[in-house]
């Protein structure tokens, strides 16, 4: 079964805007997959409906055949999400904002507080564990959100436009640590608007304007069309 299947996926956000016409696509387990498009093509609704944040106006979405409307808590077991926007809690230390949200998914606290050292130690925060998020920089907070959001181990990795803002340096050692949980098994799917950086991680893609996917292939068969 793959990691997503999205189905005919419509939004029609309050107002009539069309942000989304009835896309499909789908993503294989163990897949680095990204989803293209300029801004404002539809990338964050779609994140958005995948976890629940937006409301679909219809379609269907399953992670792992786990149907999002059937059984929510299901599918968000396998799902970790990196959004956009820094949406901790600013004046939490980077290691409470990472073991509180364990707690949300029921892990007991040493095995949480384990999985929290594991993964700020893995994306070099561990040394600012005692640091509130307010006092971390832009890239800083953008790992520690990667941290949280793997913390419940996720199947998917769900990340949007997980390097804007970040400097270049930054950009290779986060793509460096995606590449190796790509490796390791983690099924991961990004959103960006960069062709650069589709080509330096990704083996498939999906490109999508103004609601609507027009690509759907190998990263390799699109630039050898390009
Ligand atoms: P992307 O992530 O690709 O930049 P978005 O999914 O954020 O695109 O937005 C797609 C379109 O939907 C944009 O034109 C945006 O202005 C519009 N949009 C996003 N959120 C809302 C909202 N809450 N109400 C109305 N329109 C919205
Ligand atoms: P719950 O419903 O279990 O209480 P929430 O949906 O309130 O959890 O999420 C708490 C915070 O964590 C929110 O800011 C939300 O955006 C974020 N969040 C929710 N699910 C995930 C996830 N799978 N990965 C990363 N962050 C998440």
């Amino acid at each position: 079964i793959p990691a997503l299947t999205i189905e005919n996926l419509s939004k029609e956000y309050t107002g009539g805007f069309r942000a989304l016409k009835g896309i499909s696509l789908e993503v294989q387990q163990g897949d680095f997959f990204a989803l293209l498009g300029p801004n404002g093509a539809g990338k964050s609704t779609t994140i958005g409906i995948i976890c629940s944040l937006v409301s679909k106006t219809s379609g269907r979405v399953a992670v792992y055949g786990t149907d999002i409307d059937v059984d929510f808590a299901g599918a968000k077991k396998n799902i970790g999400i990196v959004p956009q926007e820094f949406n901790f809690n600013m004046f939490e230390k980077a290691l409470d904002i990472v073991v509180n949200q364990a707690g949300y998914y029921g892990i007991p606290p040493l095995l949480a507080h384990k999985r929290a050292e594991k993964y700020l130690r893995k994306l070099g925060l561990w040394d600012k564990r005692n640091v509130s998020g307010r006092m971390l920089s832009g890239g800083m907070k953008r790992r520690l959100m990667i941290a949280r959001a793997l913390v419940h181990e996720p199947r998917l990795l769900i990340l949007d436009e997980p390097t804007a803002g970040v400097d270049i340096e930054m950009r290779r050692s986060m793509w460096d640590f995606l590449k190796e949980l790509n490796e390791d098994g983690t099924t991961i799917i990004l959103t960006t608007h960069y062709l650069e950086e589709a080509e330096a991680l990704c083996r498939n893609i999906a490109i999508i304007t103004n609601g609507e996917i027009v690509e759907h292939s190998s990263v390799r068969d699109l630039l050898r069309r390009l």
